[in-house]
């Protein structure tokens, strides 16, 4: 059915745009501050606390977080201080049912646009830190399964395969591949 509205859709762990670095906006456009909303409400109707464009087949620098403290959509977002260290089970819309505990800074800066293009400094702690460089992962190309333990991989290695399936690759030895380059 066309309504002259493109739904957004979730890309899983396969899919090729995931591993693509995301481009910088380089002039912000209306487009963006629309996909920016349309990510936000895609969040929110999969119960998710982070999205990054790439997840929505999007290869530009955009990001959308809420974890339930209130929503940040931003632009080219960059980090530029890290402190401390964590560790937290995370999951991820593009990986389901998979879950990986990260390590990551504990407190960050970073610089971007907001969805008005503004530059704005944000600085997280905490659960908010660990989702601003969960997404900022993604748009470098970089998912959870990356960090993986050595348990984690042989844990994972069936259900990433499945996954990789279901992105619609035809091609299951490539997935092979792809968990080798995560020396799975
Ligand atoms: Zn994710």
């Amino acid at each position: 059915m066309s309504m002259g509205k493109t739904e957004l859709e979730i890309k899983i762990y396969g899919s090729a745009v995931l591993r693509r670095k995301a481009a910088a906006v380089k002039t912000p456009e209306a487009r963006h501050r629309e996909l920016l909303s349309e990510m936000a409400r895609f969040m929110y109707e999969h119960s998710g606390i982070g999205l990054a464009a790439p997840q929505v087949g999007c290869g530009e620098s955009l990001i959308v977080v809420d974890i339930g403290t209130g929503l940040y959509k931003l632009i080219n977002p960059r980090i530029i201080r890290r402190e401390g260290s964590q560790a937290i089970e995370e999951g991820c819309l593009s990986l389901p049912g998979v879950s990986v505990k990260v390590k990551r800074a504990k407190k960050i800066t970073l610089k971007a646009l907001d969805h008005e293009f503004n530059p704005v400094t944000v600085t997280a702690e905490g659960l908010l830190a660990c989702v601003f460089q969960h997404e900022i992962d993604h748009l470098k190309g970089r998912m959870i399964v990356d960090y993986a333990s050595l348990l984690d991989k042989v844990r994972l290695k069936k259900k990433l395969a499945e996954l990789y399936r279901r992105a619609g690759n035809e091609d299951v030895r490539e997935s092979g591949a792809e968990q080798r380059k995560l020396r799975l």
